[in-house]
């Protein structure tokens, strides 16, 4: 498997990868124009002992990973009866989830989602006179 690397590397492409990566593209970039691999790129410029650059090109490959919630708020799949089914979210949103939180006894949300229930549906009570 290795060796259909590095057959990729004649003469020509050698020229055109240290120029490429003198012009400072990305190592995406220069494997498709070359039509190899990332990684046979990376290696290859390893292998090379080409210059580091100071490449204006951002890193773009990397997919940006969003950081953990604290939380780890369950979906419709994991979801049981002790645990809080307190929305978070659009529930037309892919992210929708449920709260995930222990319950407090007899009731289907946790202690601090119970008091938010229980305050706003007391001021709706007071609030709006349903008929
Ligand atoms: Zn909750």
């Amino acid at each position: 498997m290795t060796d259909e690397v590095v057959s990729v590397w004649n003469e020509k492409r050698l020229g055109e990868l240290t120029k490429l990566w003198g012009q400072g593209l990305s190592i995406t970039q220069i494997g498709l124009k070359l039509g190899v691999t990332r990684n046979a790129v990376v290696g290859k410029v390893h292998r090379m002992g080409l210059p580091k650059r100071q490449s204006p090109i951002v890193r773009s490959d990397k997919p940006f990973e969003p950081k953990r919630r604290k939380l780890s708020p369950l979906t419709f799949a994991d979801w049981d009866r002790h645990k809080c089914c307190w929305p978070i979210g659009d529930p037309r949103s892919p992210d929708f989830k449920f709260c995930g939180d222990k319950v407090v006894e007899g009731r289907p949300y946790c202690e601090e989602h119970c008091n938010q229930a229980y305050t706003s549906s007391n001021k709706d009570e007071r609030g709006n006179k349903v008929a």
